[in-house]
């Protein structure tokens, strides 16, 4: 029998499994899909994630791949813009090549991978569920935000090529030398759902968005003829959207996205990622959390394994963990969705400010500092 057995293996699951394998212990790591695979995302990833990877050599790895450095954020209402800095540079980067290369370096580590489905629990001394925000497992462990109706959001995303790279890369001869990438990225709002929009490697810029469903009833999972109805709402979305060409076929979209409290331990199960807990993708910390929240249970795993304390012990220690790293950025990341949702509404509050202090609160609430997160990183590694 395995130590470990981790169902999912999105940046949650991969990270877990690099640390525990990486520390010799035995990691049975699945996932329903292989890799390389695609996912909906708005692929911002954000700085305070970088501490764990760092060690990991991940980061090396996307910024050799050339994934843009992203440094700054600008929020878009229907006619105001407000515009601040990060302290640390973030990345793009696409989920196909960062989630394929943390499930390699899971495995060079020595975790096993394996491709399937997971029906049942497997056996294990311990099992962590790192399936994401929606899965079958919900519904058996009895979780109560699964029979929330009223939440329900959704999401899209698309890649694309700006269309001024294609006019300036290709002279007369061939190519030429393309614009950098953007080093910015830039949320959009519209009535009930906002966009994020920034540059990956390969010259591409990802266009993601999230939307309440209730914007959805008339357009029967057509996005194309929901996109047309945002880009004659808002003038800025008809201009950002007309100065890119698809690169990708169709939309990605998702199965619902439900924000409510869930619990870090469920039947005995040690959660991580969107299956702990789901922050508002505007803040593009979902991916830092799903990797922090690794960082954050396997020193517990140890623990146990070590049997250095009962189980009930080291469940609840968890849970109060959990809950102190990431509760109030989750309600504070509701809050501002709230407003990013009302593009009149943001434009009032855009108008009484600019001070580059609201943009360091944002970010202060909403995500960890980068010195808190290498202090863990330093412990582990
Ligand atoms: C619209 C939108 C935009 C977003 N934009 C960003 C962003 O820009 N930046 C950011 O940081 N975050 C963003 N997020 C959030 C981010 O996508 C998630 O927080 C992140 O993917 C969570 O990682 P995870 O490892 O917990 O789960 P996931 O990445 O969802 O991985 C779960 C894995 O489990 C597997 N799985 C599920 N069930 C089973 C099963 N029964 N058996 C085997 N395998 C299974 C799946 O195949 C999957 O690979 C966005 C989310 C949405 C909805």
């Amino acid at each position: 029998m395995e130590d470990v057995a981790i169902i999912g293996a999105g940046p949650a699951g991969s990270t877990l499994a690099a640390l525990l394998a990486g520390r010799g212990i035995s990691v049975a790591l699945y996932d329903r899909d292989a890799f390389p695979r695609d996912k909906l995302c708005g692929e911002f990833l954000s700085y305070d994630a970088l501490p764990v990877l760092e060690p990991l050599g991940v980061v090396d790895e996307i910024d050799k791949a050339g994934a843009p450095r992203i440094e700054r954020c600008r929020v878009v209402g229907s006619k105001r813009t407000y515009e601040f800095a990060f302290p640390h540079a973030a990345r793009g980067v696409s989920r196909f090549y960062l989630d394929d290369l943390l499930h390699r370096v899971a495995q060079q580590r020595g975790a096993r991978a394996m491709v399937n489905t997971v029906n049942e629990l497997p056996e294990a001394k311990v099992i962590v569920g790192a399936w994401g925000r929606w899965g079958r497992f919900d519904q058996q462990l009895g979780r109560k935000f699964v029979r929330d109706r009223s939440h329900r959001n959704f999401g899209f995303k698309r890649h694309y090529r700006r269309v001024e790279d294609r006019q300036s890369c290709l002279s007369g001869t061939g190519r030429i030398a393309c614009p950098p990438p953007s080093n910015v990225i830039d949320l959009h709002s519209f009535k009930r759902g906002y966009l994020g929009v920034n540059a990956v490697e390969g010259g591409i810029t990802n266009i993601c968005g999230l939307v309440h469903a209730s914007r959805l009833a008339h357009h029967k999972g057509k996005w194309d003829a929901f996109i047309e109805t945002i880009r004659a709402e808002e003038p800025r979305l008809e201009e950002l959207y007309a100065r890119h060409e698809p690169a990708q076929d169709g939309y990605l979209s998702s199965e619902p996205v439900i924000f409510r409290a869930r619990s870090a331990v469920e039947g005995g199960v040690f959660m991580i990622g969107d299956a702990s807990g789901v922050i508002d993708p505007l803040t593009g910390n979902g991916m830092a959390m799903a990797i922090q929240s690794a960082l954050l249970l396997a020193p517990h795993i140890v623990r146990l394994l070590e049997q250095h304390a009962g189980r009930n012990e080291i469940e609840n220690e968890y849970r109060r963990a959990h809950r102190k790293m990431f509760l109030a950025r989750i309600a504070w990341s509701r809050r501002v969705a709230s407003l990013l949702s009302r593009p009149r509404l943001l434009d009032t509050a855009l108008t009484t400010t600019s001070s580059p202090r609201i943009g360091e609160l944002l970010l202060r609430h909403t995500r960890a500092s980068r010195d808190e997160i290498a202090r863990l990183a330093d412990a582990w590694f």
